[in-house]
Formats: structure tokens, sequence, C-alpha cells
């Protein structure tokens, strides 16, 4: 039977070999440039947090605040000055647009992460449910201008040189997500991978809206939400 190699681009890393990193200037590096499937880039921001002495249940936009306080070398600073850009911006009201909305995306894909980078920029807290465990589409899809623009101010270039590079304006959905993947995490959301969202429960017995998942003794199941989103 055949099987199949895990899938690179160029020198995109899909190895555990970032485990043995310490210097966090390293692991931003490696997190950013290299990271491309969901344990890398789970692993490597988790590791980044933890060399850095951020609590590993530091969530929401502080976290970015904290990130952007602690790495301060050249590179970090041109993603944060790209960045600033879209935190700073006046609707968001500097992330108490939707204080104290809880927010629950089922599904991690371009969609979802996108949704959940607005709502985490407004201010809400939020969770993202993806019952896939890796991103594994490699199907192409066509970016119209705005959507290039838009992905370029959430650092899609930084995170992936050859975005859109001359008049490229396609990209892979996996490429995508591990683009959104990686600006989602910065901006604090809360991923979940391996979690199956099952059915919506209406408030009761002391509850507000809250929903069914697999496997049934994740935490997420005695969480409320104020609003759910099917993406
Ligand atoms: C074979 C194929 C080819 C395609 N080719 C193209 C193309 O060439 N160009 C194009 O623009 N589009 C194409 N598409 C459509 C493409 O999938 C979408 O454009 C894009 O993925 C839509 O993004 P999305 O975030 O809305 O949904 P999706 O990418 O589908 O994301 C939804 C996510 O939700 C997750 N999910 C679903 N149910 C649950 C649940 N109960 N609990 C937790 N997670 C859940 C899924 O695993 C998935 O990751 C193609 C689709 C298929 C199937």
């Amino acid at each position: 039977m055949a099987t199949s190699a895990p899938v690179t681009a160029g020198d995109r890393d899909s190895s555990e070999g970032y485990r043995s990193l310490v210097d966090p200037a390293e692991i931003f590096t490696y997190f950013t440039e290299k990271a491309w499937d969901v344990p890398q880039i789970i692993g490597s921001f988790s590791l980044l947090k933890d060399k850095l002495g951020i609590d590993k249940e530091a969530y929401g936009v502080s976290l970015y605040h904290s990130l952007k306080s602690k790495l301060t070398h050249w590179k970090a600073k041109t993603l944060w000055e790209l960045l600033d850009k879209k935190v700073q911006l006046n609707e968001y009201k500097n992330q108490k647009a939707c204080q104290g909305t809880s927010v629950c995306v089922v599904g991690c894909g371009p969609v979802g992460m996108r949704f959940a980078i607005e709502a985490a920029l407004l201010g809400c807290d939020i969770v993202v449910v993806e019952k896939r465990p890796y991103f594994s589409r490699n199907n192409v899809l066509h970016l119209w201008p705005f959507t290039i623009d838009d992905l370029k101010r959430l650092g899609a270039k930084k995170f992936y040189g050859q975005f859109c590079a001359g008049s490229l304006d396609h990209i892979s959905i996996r490429s995508l997500q591990s683009i959104l993947l990686k600006t989602s995490l910065m901006f604090g959301v809360r991923i979940y991978f391996g979690i199956e969202f099952v059915k919506i429960k209406e408030p009761g017995g002391g509850r507000a809206w809250h929903a069914d998942f697999l496997p049934s003794n994740h935490p997420l199941n005695d969480i409320d939400f104020s609003v759910l989103v099917g993406a």
C-alpha cells in the first residue's frame, strides 16, 4: 500500500525539531516562517508563551500586547507595526466594543478563523472548535483583490513570503488556514482541534445557551455562550 509523505512547501517544516529551541527570537521565527501544520503551529506558539513567561491560559488581545512587549527584535517589530494598525482601528474601541460577549465558532476553515479574528479584535471572549486534527485540504482558492489586501493586513506576507507574490491571486485552503491560525493565536483566540460540535442547547436549568461537543468530557461542554457561529 502506498503511504503519503508529509506535505511541506519550500523549507516550511512539519517536524518536531522546534522543541529543542530555547531562544524566544528563534521560536518566534520558527512559528512565523516555518511552522506549517497544526501541531507545529500550536506547539511552537505554546513554547513561545512558555519561554516568554506568559501564562499558558492567557487569551484575548491582551496576549498580543504581552507578546509585543516581550519580543522586541526587528523581525517581530515589523509584524507588530503591521498588526497595530489593525488592532488600533476606531471600530474596535480598544477591544471594548463587544467586551463581555462569549462566542463559540464551529469550524476552523478560512471563514471561521477570519470571523474569530474580528470577534477577538472587538473584544469578545472567543473559542473556535474544529473536528479535524490537521489542515489537509490542498484545493486552491481564488482570492478577490480586497481579500488579498485584508490578509496582507493580517500578516499573511510575514507568515508566508510567497503569499500572492506578483500577479498570483490564489492559495491552497491549508495554506490560508495556516496563515489565519497564526494570526488568530496572536490575537488570543482559543482554538481546540479534534473537538466536534454536536448540537446547540437552549437556556435552562441555570444555564444560558450552550452546546454538546465530542468528546463528551471536554470542558467546553460546561461553558455557556452568548453567540454560537457555524462557519
Ligand atoms: C473538493 C472540493 C474542491 C473545492 N475547490 C474549491 C475551489 O477551487 N475554489 C474555491 O473557492 N472553493 C473551493 N471549494 C470550497 C472550499 O471548501 C471553500 O471555498 C472554503 O473551504 C470555504 O471555507 P469555509 O471556512 O466557509 O468552510 P470550510 O473550509 O469547509 O470550513 C469548515 C470547517 O468546519 C469544520 N467542521 C464541520 N463540521 C464541524 C463540526 N460539527 N464540529 C467541528 N468542526 C466542524 C470542518 O472540518 C472544516 O474545517 C472546494 C471544496 C471541495 C470539497
